[in-house]
């Protein structure tokens, strides 16, 4: 039996890695900020919701000690919870937009890994994803025909090359674990749903935005891989994705 926490899963790719990791047998702690919504979206998939927000240390350490007293370890870690913050021009962005952007998306990752790692250290194959993004690929934003290198977002996307470095210190730190960072590509969540016309120079859709299901792919393949797979990677459904 393998045993999976997928943090930020009420909803979008986090619920939907959720659906198909229970479904492949996983048994799936579901994180969730407000304990009711994780209840309401953890029903129908037979996962077990937990109060988790990434942001409130007490709130992590709580999620740790009731996941080892339940399950007794933890196999598959999925640091998924990611917020987009505001969406302005380089120049306008102020230190604290990029505090409440770290917050969630690279500080989150740190406390819920740090809370997680003794007991992953106990499983026999233990396995991290961070899901990250190639709006943090330093490749593609400095490739002017890349979609990355046209939407102007200096917290959110220097939040997904932080989340891609944590993630390589960690595998190099942890070689007996997989630890790899995932770029899900553009897709149809409430992330991507941009209410203030002429928010970003660029309608997403031009770029072919997948539905959850499609994009979850590659979240749960990484999470499935076994003691053999790769380590310290960055991977999207076409192949390693350029740092
Ligand atoms: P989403 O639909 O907006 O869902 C975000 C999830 O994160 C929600 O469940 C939300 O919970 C949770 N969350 C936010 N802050 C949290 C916190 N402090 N603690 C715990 N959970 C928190 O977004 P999504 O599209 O599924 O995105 C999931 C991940 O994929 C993010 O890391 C994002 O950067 C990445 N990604 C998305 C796309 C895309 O096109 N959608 C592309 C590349 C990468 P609540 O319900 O409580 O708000």
């Amino acid at each position: 039996m393998t045993t999976t926490l997928i943090t930020g899963a009420t909803r979008g790719l986090g619920l939907e890695t959720a659906r198909q990791l229970a479904g492949a047998g996983h048994t799936v702690y579901l994180g969730a900020r407000d304990l009711k919504q994780g209840q309401e979206a953890a029903k129908p998939i037979g996962a077990h919701a937990i109060q988790l927000d990434v942001t409130d240390e007490e709130s992590v350490q709580a999620a740790a000690k009731h996941v080892r007293a339940e399950a007794g370890t933890l196999d598959v870690l999925i640091n998924n919870a990611g917020i987009s913050g505001a969406w302005k021009l380089a120049g306008e962005y102020t230190a604290a937009d990029m505090e409440t952007v770290y917050a969630t998306n690279v500080f989150g990752i740190v406390r819920v890994t740090h809370a997680f790692l003794p007991l992953l250290d106990t499983s026999s194959n233990p396995v991290i994803v961070n899901v990250s993004s190639t709006g943090g690929s330093l490749a593609r934003n400095t490739d002017p025909t890349s979609m990355e290198s046209k939407v102007p977002m200096l917290t959110y996307a220097s939040s997904k090359s932080a989340v891609n470095m944590v993630t390589v210190q960690y595998a190099v730190a942890y070689p007996n674990m997989r630890i790899n960072a995932v770029n899900p590509g553009l897709t149809a969540t409430d992330f991507t749903k941009i209410t203030s016309p002429g928010a970003t120079p660029i309608d997403f859709n031009e770029y072919g935005i997948q539905s959850a299901e499609d994009a979850a792919k590659i979240i749960v393949r990484l999470a499935t891989t076994g003691p053999d797979g790769p380590t310290a990677g960055f991977f999207e459904a076409a192949g390693p994705a350029p740092w």
